[in-house]
């Protein structure tokens, strides 16, 4: 008989770089990853804020050209 040659599943903890620890089922003992759900652009909209924000950054440029010219007594 062929012995069971499926390795043992346990609970296991996903260690990510940013700190973060995630339950999950593995036949791993510990899982270590640079990103996670947690930290992920994706999921935490990181990216889209700091696109956001140099927008802003251009917007509140233009409006203080824009100040300047309703004000030209100051
Ligand atoms: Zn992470």
């Amino acid at each position: 008989m062929k012995k069971d040659t499926h390795p043992a599943y346990h609970d296991t903890t996903i260690h990510c770089a940013c700190g973060a620890e995630i339950p999950t089922g593995s036949t791993k003992k510990e899982i270590r990853v640079e990103i996670c759900s947690k930290c992920h652009p994706f999921y935490t909209g990181k990216q889209k804020l700091v696109d956001s924000a140099g927008r802003i950054e251009r917007f509140r440029k233009k409006y203080e050209k824009f100040q300047q010219k309703a004000n030209p007594g100051e």
